[in-house]
């Protein structure tokens, strides 16, 4: 078997643990294969393994690879995880089903006046920064709530979830708890939160989309460039 659609086959099972561990319905937990920095050849037996929906950091990599993909294989869905440009906002609404990287109003401004303009709107994550760290997108938990208010009235943007990346030298669970309970006490229920490393918690925690590369397609080469 392709070590890609058995890395996939691995981590639908452990997912399928991570829920009966907690109790959880696994229908209520999406697998989102991040397949940033892998080219069409290494997706494409994961898609045929029935995977359906994929992950990408970087709007400019998923306009490079996905359109032929999505072209030939049927029910594709696919997720922005990574920062995105204001100015990247209508090739971002264009291209992907989800955005889980809304932090800020100027980004929000950008979304609102594409999703007006192209008549249809991804699913939206704000991404929270739940560690406070310098070098990460996300708004601040103690400005989460206004600005997950501010998302709609301001903006009419619909928010449906939100999303967090832990500190890596940190213990996770904290982290999705504190995103759990922000998104509960603003009526939000979709929770983007776990990768390869920690989804199992994340699971336990009320993760609805968990966001998994290595795991499926192996480590990355190196990350150089700009995000986008
Ligand atoms: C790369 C990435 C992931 C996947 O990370 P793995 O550790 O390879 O599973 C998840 N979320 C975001 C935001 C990422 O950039």
């Amino acid at each position: 078997m392709d070590t890609a659609a058995s890395g996939l086959s691995h981590v639908r099972a452990d997912i399928a643990r991570a829920c009966r561990d907690a109790a959880r319905d696994p229908a209520g937990v999406t697998l989102v294969a991040v397949s940033k920095t892998f080219p069409a050849e290494a997706i494409e037996p994961v898609i045929e393994a029935g995977q359906r929906v994929f992950g990408e950091n970087r709007v400019q990599e998923a306009k490079g690879k996905w359109p032929a993909l999505t072209e030939k294989y049927s029910g594709i869905e696919l997720h922005l995880i990574g920062p995105l440009q204001s100015n990247k906002a209508r090739e971002a609404v264009a291209l992907f089903d989800a955005i889980h990287s809304v932090d800020r109003a100027s980004l929000c401004e950008a979304l609102a006046r594409e999703v007006e303009k192209l008549g249809k709107s991804p699913t939206l994550f704000v991404q929270v920064n739940t560690g406070a760290e310098a070098q990460k997108a996300g708004v601040l938990p103690q400005d989460a709530d206004a600005f997950i208010k501010a998302c709609s009235a301001t903006y009419g943007l619909t928010i449906s979830g939100l999303m967090c990346i832990p500190p890596v030298d940190e213990a996770p669970a904290p982290h999705f708890a504190l995103t759990a309970k922000i998104a509960q006490r603003n009526g939000l229920k979709l929770l983007s939160m776990g990768m390869s490393a920690d989804f199992a918690d994340a699971i336990a925690l009320g993760a609805t989309h968990v966001r998994i590369g290595s795991a499926i397609f192996g480590t990355r080469p190196p990350f150089k460039g700009a995000e986008a």
